[in-house]
């Protein structure tokens, strides 16, 4: 049968989820969601069980539904910081969006287990039936970015028979103990991997790391909502851009982002190449530098009976080893494209690393601005980064982003009340004190001279 409808969303990940929900709070148009997947939710379907958001649940999700209850962690890794949803809790969020919000909309139709392959039809895996669909306004596609996960990707490296190397999940279901465990990928699942293993008794000695690229990490503390956090937000910020003006070159710029707070790495005598977003605590950091055995041999390429082949040399391992893959991309850097052209959107973020509010905000600006060139003013897309100098651009993009929405009265509005904000109103004290007076006066006075900087990198990053 054929299908009528005004937007047809391609992908019912978060992105996707974020942005058929405002859609349907800002507009009355009909919405069909199309995803391979037999739940929404994308890629935390594939998750392993131990997996957490990276940041508070309370500005992440959609707009029109709060995820987990807003409180403090009193425990664990995360101990002062605000609550992390579990990779269950997100599911079972993004279920309850569905059949709790959108589809009593009437407005909302999902397409579980089917695929959209660009010609206008959608196809049911399991039925086998083919659906004709007609668009009225736009395509939405939100699988542009497409991040990968153990469970899903293909390694790059090649594992000799009887050897036993496992995903993330099937790790948590292993069920005996090795004498040893090599974490292949030191991004953000290789972090999650080593910190569960040590968290169920296995010795920091036990553990042997494959980091092919040391990474920046981002302090998670430095981006907690609400007032009680306010303090610590504005100096970071002041900091942050006091670094970035004083900064005489690339190494130096990095040298005093860390001394400034803003970014953490895990062995202060090497200087990471990669950043990708990743955030720890202090805590996890400190737990972290128990494991000594680091290996730093560039990328693997066999796991041979006793042996990791690597790209820069060869590392003896036990008998008795399990090898965890933690090396899928995770969200690889696509080539930024523009958001809006004519009847087709492309969703990629708006917002440093922060997907459902940039498809939230894409959705708003999709209803209530006129036309392409305007939106995309509101919208300049900025690719996950992945190298240490990727930080820089992003960091000039965000902010030229945020400008454009400051002066936007309908955005600057809409983003007070939006909860997938982290700088939404009520977020800052109504009175302030002397020194946050102060120190408030001194982000205004260093924002442009920042920007100016972050621009004179990022052409010197052009010209070599
Ligand atoms: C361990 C981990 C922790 C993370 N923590 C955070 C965090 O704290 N905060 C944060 O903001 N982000 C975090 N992320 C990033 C995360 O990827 C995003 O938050 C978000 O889940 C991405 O959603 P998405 O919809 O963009 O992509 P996906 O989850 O990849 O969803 C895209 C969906 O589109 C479907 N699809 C694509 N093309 C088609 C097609 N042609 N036809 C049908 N279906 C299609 C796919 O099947 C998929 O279901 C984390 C990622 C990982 C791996």
């Amino acid at each position: 049968m054929p299908i009528d409808t005004d937007y047809l969303i391609i992908g019912g990940g978060a992105s996707g989820m974020a942005f058929a929900d405002t859609l349907c709070t800002q507009t009355d148009a009909t919405i069909t969601i199309v995803d391979r997947g037999h739940s929404p939710g994308g890629h935390w379907n594939h998750a392993y069980p131990f997996v957490r958001l990276h940041q508070p649940s309370s500005f992440y999700g959609v707009p029109s539904k709060e995820l987990g209850r807003n409180t403090i962690d009193t425990a664990g890794g995360n101990e002062g910081l605000y609550e992390l949803a579990s990779g269950s809790e997100v599911r079972g969020y993004f279920q309850q969006v569905l059949d709790q919000t959108l589809l009593p909309s009437g407005r909302v139709r999902y397409f579980s287990n089917s695929e959209y392959r660009n010609d206008g039809r959608i196809y049911c895996t399991l039925s086998g039936k083919v659906h004709d669909v007609s668009v009225r306004i736009k395509t939405v596609d939100t699988g542009y970015t497409g991040g990968k996960v153990p469970a899903t990707h293909t390694r790059k490296f090649d594992v000799g028979a009887d050897i036993s190397c496992v995903t993330p999940c099937q790790l948590a279901d292993i069920g005996h103990a090795a004498d040893q465990y090599v974490i292949i990928g030191s991004g953000k699942t290789g972090i999650d991997v080593c910190l569960w293993l040590l968290a169920q008794g296995v010795l920091p000695d036990q553990i042997i790391w494959i980091m092919p690229r040391d990474a920046w990490f981002i302090d998670r503390c430095g981006f907690q909502p609400t007032e009680e956090f306010f303090d610590i937000r504005l100096q970071l910020a002041v900091n942050e851009n006091e670094a970035i003006i004083s900064a005489t070159s690339f190494d130096d710029l990095f040298d005093r982002l860390e001394k400034a707070g803003s970014l953490l790495r895990l062995d202060p005598s090497i200087k990471p190449t990669a950043y990708k977003c990743a955030t720890v605590t202090v805590k996890e950091l400190e737990t972290l530098r128990k494991i000594k055995n680091i290996v730093r041999l560039g990328h693997l390429k066999q796991i041979s009976d006793g042996q990791l082949v690597l790209a820069n040399g060869v590392y003896e391992t036990k008998k008795n080893t399990v090898y965890v893959d933690c090396s899928a991309s995770g969200i690889p850097k696509v080539v930024a494209t523009p958001v809006f052209d004519k009847d087709r959107i492309t969703v990629q973020c708006v917002r440093t690393c922060q997907p459902t509010f940039s498809a939230a905000l894409i959705a708003y600006i999709e209803a209530t601005e006129a036309d392409d060139a305007r939106k995309n003013n509101l919208c300049a897309p900025i690719p996950y980064p992945t190298d240490d100098k990727d930080w820089i651009s992003q960091k000039f993009i965000s902010g030229q982003n945020q400008l454009a929405w400051m002066q936007n009265e309908a955005v600057r509005n809409w983003l007070k009340g939006c909860r997938l904000d982290v700088f939404k109103s009520g977020q800052t004290p109504s009175v302030r004190t002397s020194e946050q007076d102060e120190l408030s006066l001194k982000l205004k006075e260093t924002f442009f001279p920042t920007f100016s900087k972050l621009k004179s990198f990022m052409d010197d990053m052009k010209a070599n």
